[in-house]
Parts: structure tokens; C-alpha cells; sequence
């Protein structure tokens, strides 16, 4: 482990308002610790940032130092990319401010707002964005990816709704990129990931959504999952793009409304968001509740705020985390045998098989307007390995990769960058996707010599 001397350290102080945590310090440990409890890296320094300036400083430190960066939003990358060893970490966690200007439906969002923090300040005036579904999550990192959830199919991916962002680049300038200022950035932005400098802030436009929604689960015994997930093929083709309607298999977790006996069962559970009247949606998820023998449903209407809550108690910082993913065009029946054989070998209670159903006003844009080029993507299938103990590593991980690879034959191809592990070098170039070479050159312009590298990695052309 490389520690900074005591020159280095005042240098790093002198110029940030915020807290520099070297490798030593009292809060050290707690500041290096990320979402998956399975990365344990050693940064030489943590730099909480108080605001741009001192983003700027600790980007022209590490630069000229000759030092490993990592940047940390929400610190919930499953490849543990918020933090590096040896390195100067920039951690925006005390950034987290949100600005609504309801009258033009625009947020200004900063680099360390979560999930919650956009999603409490836009529904205070009955507005979102499009954002992901474990509200702990940060902005800036499913952003930067593309970033998918609940209103996806409705409004887009993350990325179609933001319309600025201001950049500390690698050479320490701070930059606005738009449509009309910097044009090559802010489509690199758009799905580019951490690649081109620190994003500081963020404008999004915002749509009227809720307050209140309809949501919620309905669960099906695992017997019946091959019917299930047939129907729920066939409804998804039809589903209108307001209503999202995903698929999670796992254990049951101990959800009140299903009976004692059924917790720790095998489950089809599917969760449902409805983005119109909630009324209308009523009618509309009725089918859902006929696909099987029903153990259980919680379907009512609810505050947005509260669904984009509902499942991070089963996503809890803190546990061991393996997850594989790809994107699907389409669903084949041979995913589903894949999909039953896994969940009956499942190796922790906590691991679990999602599709993420997307399309609707994803697939829209063509692959080439925004860096994120998975428009043909309509569903994102991610196995979780998800378990507390070391010693289970092995087991689990094995479990993750033997679904991977037999459920691969049916997928499209493309990933989603967001959910590639660190060790998925070779996978790089298919999250990207045909947008890799003209990401190369953006890279090329705004960080020739890769300063920005402690991410899914696009190398300067
Ligand atoms: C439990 C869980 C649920 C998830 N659900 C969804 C979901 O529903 N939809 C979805 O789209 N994704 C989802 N994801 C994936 C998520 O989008 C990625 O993990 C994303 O990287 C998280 O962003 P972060 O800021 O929390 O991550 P961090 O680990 O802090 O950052 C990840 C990377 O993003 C870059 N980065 C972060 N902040 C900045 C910044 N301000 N400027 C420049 N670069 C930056 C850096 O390269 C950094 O290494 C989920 C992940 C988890 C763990």
C-alpha cells in the first residue's frame, strides 16, 4: 500500500474546503468501504469534496502526482469502482444537493445525490426522472452508464433526459457539456460512463409523476414458473409503455402479505410499477393476478417515492456481491428451463434472477444518439450472487457464472456497463457496443493520457 508524506497530504489540504482522509486516519476504513463488501482497496487518500473547486484540485493532485483516481458517487458499483488502491479517491458524497425548477421541469442534481435525494426533491412537486430501483444507489454513476427504471419505458433511459452537465476534465477545466456547447462530451456522457472527467452537476428534465402510483408484487409458486413467465412474455409484447412489469426469482423473503409457510419458498414474484391514472392501471394488471395459483399479492396505490424504496431492504450495503448480466431482445423458452434449473440449485437465500423489463422509449433513439447504444435492448436479465460469509465465495460465485453461461445462448450480446463485475475486461467492448470507436476518440480529446481509467475502461484512441 502506498501512503502519501506528510508534504503531499498539507499540499492535498491546503487547496480542498472539504475533508482529506489519508490512509491511517481514524475514518479511513469507513471511507474506503464501497456497496459490495467483496472489494477491499487501499487508496493512498479519500478526498471529500466540498464543491467543484475542490474536485479541481484533487483532479490536478492526483494528475500531477502521477497517481491512480477513483471517483465516488453513490459508491454502489458492483465492480467497486469508486475506489482504487494506492490512488486519490474523490468521493462527492457531502455533494449532494438537488434544485428543482418546477416551472421549466429541470433539476440541477450534484455528483453525490442519491437515488432518494433526487427522487424526495422532484416529488415535492409531483416530478421525476427516470432513475433506477434501490434508492441508496447514486445519480451520477447509473447516469453516466444510461441508468434504467420503473419509468423507463415511458420516458427513457436516465441518460434521454439529462440536458447539461458541468465537468472537471482531465486537465482540470471545468466545462459545460450540452447539445450546443461541447456537443462530443455530452454524447460521451450519455452512456460513456466515468471516462471523460467528474461530473459536478447534472440538469434533467423532469415529467409529472404521481405522487401517488400504482405498484407493488405479486407472487406465484416456482412450480409454475414456466407458465408464468410464458404469460408474462406474452403480456409484457402488449404492455403499454406507461406500465413496467419485471420478474424476480428467488426465496421468498418474509413480505407480510404472504403466508408464513411460503417464506423461504421458491418464488416467481412480479413487481409492477403503473406511470399513468392509477386507477386505469387497476384494470389494465388484472391479467397478472390470473397466471397461476396466486400466494400472494400487495398491488395498490402508493407514493412514488415509497416504491423507489421497496426493494432496498433486500439490497443492503454490506453483503458479498457477484453479479453477472446480459440484455435480451426477446425471452426464448429456452431461458426459462435455463432460469428453473438455476433457482432450484439457488446457494444463499439472498441470490436471485431478475429481468428488468425495459423498451417502450428506450428502444427509440437510434443505437448512435447517446453513448448508451442498447436500443435494442427490452429486457436486463442480472444474476445475483449475493451472500455474507467468505467461505461461501466459491459456491456462489460458481452459481452466477454457470446461470451466465447457460442462459447466454438466448441473449442479444450487448451488457449493460453498469452491471459488469471487475472481472469482465474482455466484456468492455460489448457494453459499449458499435459506440466504442467514437467513444475512443472523445476519450482521446478529454483524457489522452487515461486519468480517468478506474472504470469500464475506454481507451484513448
Ligand atoms: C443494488 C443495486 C441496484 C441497482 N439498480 C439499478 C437500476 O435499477 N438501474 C440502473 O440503471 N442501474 C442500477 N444499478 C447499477 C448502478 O447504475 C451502478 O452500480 C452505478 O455505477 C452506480 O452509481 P454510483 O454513483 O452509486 O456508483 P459509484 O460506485 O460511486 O461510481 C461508479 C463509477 O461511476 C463513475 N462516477 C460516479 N460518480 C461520478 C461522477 N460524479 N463523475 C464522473 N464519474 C462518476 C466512476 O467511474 C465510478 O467508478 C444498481 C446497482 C446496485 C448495486
Amino acid at each position: 500500500m502506498k501512503n502519501l508524506q506528510p508534504p503531499q497530504i498539507d499540499a492535498l489540504k491546503k487547496g480542498v474546503q472539504g475533508t482529506v482522509i489519508p490512509a491511517g486516519d481514524a475514518a479511513y476504513d469507513g471511507a474506503r468501504q464501497v456497496w459490495n463488501a467483496m472489494i477491499d482497496r487501499h487508496p493512498a487518500a479519500i478526498v471529500r469534496c466540498a464543491g467543484t473547486a475542490d474536485v479541481v484540485h484533487a483532479v490536478n493532485f492526483a494528475r500531477d502526482q502521477g497517481l491512480p483516481l477513483a471517483v465516488r458517487g453513490g459508491a454502489h458499483n458492483i465492480a467497486g469502482s469508486a475506489v482504487c488502491d494506492d490512488g486519490i479517491v474523490i468521493d462527492l458524497s457531502q455533494m449532494k444537493a438537488v434544485q428543482v425548477d418546477a416551472p421549466a421541469r429541470r433539476a440541477r442534481v450534484e455528483g453525490g445525490a442519491t437515488l432518494a435525494d433526487f427522487d424526495a426533491a422532484a416529488q415535492a412537486h409531483g416530478l421525476a426522472t427516470p432513475l433506477g430501483i434501490n434508492s441508496t444507489t447514486g445519480v451520477a454513476g447509473l447516469t453516466l452508464g444510461g441508468g434504467f427504471g420503473w419509468l423507463s419505458r415511458k420516458y427513457g433511459m436516465t441518460v434521454d433526459n439529462l440536458e447539461s452537465a458541468e465537468v472537471v476534465t482531465a486537465a482540470g477545466e471545468v466545462v459545460h457539456a450540452s447539445a450546443t456547447g461541447q456537443p462530443d462530451l455530452f454524447w460521451a456522457l450519455r452512456g460513456g460512463s466515468g471516462n471523460f472527467g467528474v461530473v459536478t452537476q447534472f440538469d434533467f428534465h423532469l415529467h409529472p409523476v404521481g405522487p401517488q402510483v400504482l405498484a407493488g408484487l405479486i407472487v406465484y409458486p416456482f412450480a409454475e414458473a414456466k407458465a408464468v413467465l410464458r404469460q408474462y412474455r406474452d403480456f409484457a409484447a402488449q404492455a403499454p409503455d406507461d406500465l413496467s412489469v419485471w420478474t424476480v426469482m428467488r426465496k421468498a423473503p418474509p413480505l407480510p402479505f404472504l403466508p408464513q409457510k411460503v417464506h423461504g419458498q421458491e418464488v416467481v414474484v412480479l413487481a409492477l410499477l403503473y406511470a399513468g391514472d392509477p386507477a386505469q392501471g387497476e384494470m389494465l394488471v388484472k391479467p397478472l393476478h390470473a397466471f397461476g395459483t396466486l400466494l400472494g399479492a400487495h398491488v395498490g396505490a402508493m407514493p412514488y417515492v415509497d416504491w423507489q424504496k421497496a426493494f432496498d431492504p433486500l439490497l443492503t450495503p454490506g453483503a458479498r456481491n457477484y453479479w453477472k448480466s446480459h440484455n435480451f431482445s426477446e425471452l426464448q423458452d429456452g431461458l426459462f428451463d435455463a432460469v428453473i434449473a438455476a433457482i432450484g440449485t439457488l446457494p444463499s437465500p439472498q441470490c436471485e434472477i431478475f429481468f428488468g423489463a425495459i423498451g417502450g422509449a428506450t428502444t427509440r433513439p437510434a443505437p448512435g444518439a447517446t453513448a448508451y447504444a442498447h436500443r435494442d435492448a427490452r429486457f436486463v436479465m442480472n444474476v445475483h450472487g449475493r451472500w455474507d460469509d467468505a467461505a461461501d465465495d466459491a459456491r456462489c460465485i460458481a452459481w452466477a457464472r454457470d446461470f451466465f453461461k447457460a442462459s447466454a445462448p438466448f441473449a442479444s450480446g450487448g451488457v449493460y456497463v453498469n452491471f459488469l463485475t471487475d472481472d469482465e475486461g474482455d466484456r468492455v467492448k460489448a457494453a459499449y457496443g458499435q459506440n466504442y470507436e467514437r467513444l475512443a476518440q472523445v476519450k482521446r480529446r478529454y483524457d489522452p493520457a487515461n486519468l480517468f481509467s478506474t472504470n469500464q475502461n475506454i481507451r484513448p484512441a
